[in-house]
Formats: structure tokens, sequence, C-alpha cells
């Protein structure tokens, strides 16, 4: 019985039924041809009807074409949404990439001199100025930034020790685990205090003649209150540089202006100038996260340090592209040039609630006689992407209820929807936060919410 196979049926005969999807013919070949393998491979005990087969590889299929990077709505309320892509590009940025993206440039080439040229020099003296630094560079990450900052400062084999404090040895969202980076970078691990109280005694009895440094790690993702402890950056520095060894702090966020005033529980996030000031050699934080720019990580301090990163063999392959050094360029021109709303995190942290309430409105209105219940509620959206874990900022949402369908099942309807539109379930209805759908995808939302209307009616 098993040996009989001939129900299944050839690879052409299933692509040529399968509903059209969006994927190129040989990703589409390869697929029925994958499934059919395994199903001679290891044969089910009775066979499978012809519809059912066509409706397993299409899921498949269908499930691969939607894995494509593409734009979605996002209602969390989560301002950086790390899985979302963090920070959005403002409009100059993303004309910027276009321009020059498209068109040869002048990413390694002096035109003065008609020779080579100094990459991302120009970026990487505005972000000098921008972090209140002598100097500073460009790398693919705040991860790779560190990466690099470990491997270069370290002497292998004798000196290979960074002392941290056990409190900071946090995972991060996507794997970014303190200890692991130490390892990947070749250097070791000496954990001091205790995971809420390390004191200056701790690090000062830990320093030997294998210490390289010692580093601080921004607990930027989560919020620790009550009994908690570690020594201030400026009493930090004085150890370090009693003892020659460089001191780096690991700001994650990299916030570039006040943070205490956005919204509630809000604490003065330090900025990269501050921390500087305070002694630190080196800094480095995410680009994309409070600085609002493309992915990237922005190393900044000692001249002399960065001057050594860039001299690392490992530097040649943790630069940055065109793409990002041109994204990162018109962002930071922007900020420098206090252009208030660009880039769009900083509008989305700052707009107020009665701006919000003005945009629900119209929408409520738009939905009015469709078979959802849609209203105005009172949300919170959070800052997210791992910077200011205890702020709730008081917002404006979007909350959808249908009487024959729950909010699970609506929430799911939306993200299948195109363009995406990602909500979230509480008090038994689907809610959007406006706060993080940009006004001009106000209408997006309101197709979106018809067809869901037409779905449940
Ligand atoms: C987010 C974060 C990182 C990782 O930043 P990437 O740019 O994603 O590599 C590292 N350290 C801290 C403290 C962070 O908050």
């Amino acid at each position: 019985m098993a040996g009989d196979l001939g129900w299944i049926p050839s690879v052409d005969a299933v692509v040529r039924e399968l509903q059209p999807i969006e994927l190129p013919r040989p990703a589409l070949v390869a697929i029925v041809r994958r499934s059919l393998a395994e199903l001679r491979a290891s044969p089910p005990a009775a066979p499978i009807p012809h519809d059912a087969l066509l409706q397993q590889i299409s899921t498949i299929a269908r499930r691969l074409s939607e894995s494509r990077l593409r734009p979605v709505i996002n209602g969390t309320g989560v301002i950086i949404h790390t899985n979302l892509g963090r920070s959005p590009l403002g409009a100059a940025a993303a004309q910027a990439v276009v321009d020059v993206a498209t068109q040869y440039n002048t990413l390694e080439y002096d035109v003065a001199a008609g020779e080579r040229g100094k990459r991302c020099e120009y970026v990487e003296q505005m972000l000098a100025i921008l972090c209140e630094a002598p100097s500073a560079m460009l790398v693919n990450n705040c991860a790779a930034g560190l990466v690099l900052i470990l491997n270069a400062l370290i002497d292998r084999p004798n000196r290979t020790r960074v002392v941290i404090s056990r409190g900071e040895l946090v995972q991060i969202g996507g794997g970014f685990r303190v200890p692991e980076i130490l390892e990947a970078a070749g250097a070791t691990l000496h954990e001091v205090g205790t995971t809420n109280q390390t004191t200056l005694e701790d690090y000062r009895s830990a320093l030997n003649i294998e210490t390289a440094m010692i580093l601080k790690v921004h607990r930027s993702n989560f919020y620790m209150e009550g009994f908690v402890a570690s020594p201030p950056t400026s009493e930090l520095a004085m150890v370090a540089r009693a003892a020659s060894i460089p001191f780096v702090e690991d700001l994650g966020s990299g916030a570039v202006f006040e943070t205490r005033d956005i919204g509630k529980h809000s604490v003065h996030e330090p900025t990269p100038g501050e921390i500087l000031k305070a002694g630190a050699d080196l800094v480095c934080f995410s680009g994309d996260k409070l600085l609002g720019g493309p992915q990237a990580g922005v190393i900044a301090g000692r001249a002399d340090a960065v001057a050594r990163l860039k001299r690392s063999p490992l530097y040649r392959a943790l630069r940055v592209d065109k793409i990002t050094t041109v994204a990162m360029q018109a962002t930071v021109d922007q900020l420098l040039a206090g252009d208030i709303g660009s880039p769009p995190v900083h509008e989305m942290l700052r707009i107020g609630e009665p701006d919000l309430r003005e945009r629900a409105k119209p929408i409520v209105d738009a939905l009015r006689d469709g078979k959802l219940h849609v209203k105005v509620g009172n949300g919170m959206a959070r800052v997210g992407g791992g910077s200011l874990p205890a702020t709730e900022i008081p917002s404006i949402t979007l909350d959808i209820r249908s009487p024959s369908v729950g909010p699970d099942e609506l929430a799911a309807r939306l993200r299948r929807g195109r363009p995406p539109v990602i909500g979230y379930v509480a008090d038994q209805h689907l809610r959007l936060d406006l706060r993080t759908i940009f006004p001009s995808q106000d209408c997006m939302v309101i197709d979106a919410l018809r067809r869901l209307a037409e779905s449940v009616a």
C-alpha cells in the first residue's frame, strides 16, 4: 500500500493549479518540488485528497510571499518598535537615500582634490558635534560598536578582562547578550557586585594586571526600582583613570535631547555629551532608537581611541555603506538644525493628545454606519526599543468591537490586510493607538476598518 504513490501529482500540475501567489516562478516551483519530495520520502498512511494537498502547498507559498519586508501601519503605540523596524526615516532622509543610492556619489571621493577622499568624514564630524565629543564614528549597529571597542582596546593575550557590574549583564531583545558580545570580541568577563548593588569598591578590588577596561552598560530596556545602586559615571571614570585603563559606556538608546518632559514617569536620560564630560573615554549607542535615524552604531569620545578603532582590521567588516551614511547624514543635519518633528519618532514622542483626538473624530465618523463599533479611547503609548522603559505617554486610541467577532480575531484580520495594520487587544476591544500612526495613513486606516466591517457583516 505504502509503495503506491501514484496519487502524488507532478510538480508542473501543482504549479499550474495554484491560485496566483506573488512569488517568482522559480520560488514557487522550488516550494512545490520540496513539498512533493517530502511526501514521497515519508508518505502518509492514506493519500491526501488533491484539494487538501493544493491547500497545504498554497499555505506554505503564501506564508513565504507574506514574509517579504514591506510597510505596515503601527497601531501598537510602541514608538520605537524593534519588530516593526524601530525608527522610520523622515522624508528628507528617505529622499537623500534615493538621491545618493541611485547615482554615483562622493562616498570616498574628494571633489576639490579630484582624488580619493575619506568615507563618512562629514557625518562623523556632525555626530561629534551632536555628541559634544572630540571625535565620532559610525558602524553597523550598537552591538558592532561594542564588539569593535572591545576588540580594539583589549590587549591579547595578557589584558583581556573587562570589568562589568552583574546588574548590567542584560539581554536586550533580539539576542543581544552582553556576555556573548564580550566573548565574541575576545574579551573575558569579570563580573562584580550583585544584580541590584555594585559599589565603587567592587570595581576597584576587581582591577588587576589583566584588566583591560571598565564597561558600563546602560540599563535601557528595563527599569529597576527600590534598593538599586551603582556608582556614577564620574567616579567609575576616576577609578579607570587611576588604573590607566579605558572606561566605556554603552548607552543603548542614545538620547540627544531632554527626555524628562516626555509623558509620565520620565527620567532624564544622560546624553552622550554628559557621559563624556563625566569622564567616559568612549560611548556607543544605536542610530535607530531615540536618535531617529537608520540602523547604525555611533561611537563617540576621545580622538585617539576613535582613531585606534578605525585602524582595527575589524572596522573594515563593520563600517557602514552609502545608504546608511546618507540617511544618518540627513538625520543629523536636521537634528543640528533643530527641525522640530523630524525625525518622525521625535514628532510621535511630542504630539499632544488634543491633536490626536482631532484626528480620531473624522475616523470614527467615517465608520459610523458600518458593522463595527468604533469609539475614541484613551491609551498609553510607550517609547519601546529599549528606550525610556518607565515612560508612559497618554495617547488616543480607536477602540473597536464587533458583536459577532472577538477582538483577537479582529486584530488577526487587520494584520492580514494590505497594508497590514497592527493593533493590540485590551478591555475586550481591538485598539489602534493614533500616536504611532502617521496622519497621512489615517485614510488607509479608515479603508482597512471598512474592509474589516464588511468581513464581519
Ligand atoms: C539596543 C541596545 C543595544 C543594541 O543596539 P543595536 O543597535 O541593535 O545593536 C546595545 N546596548 C544597549 C544598552 C541597548 O539598549
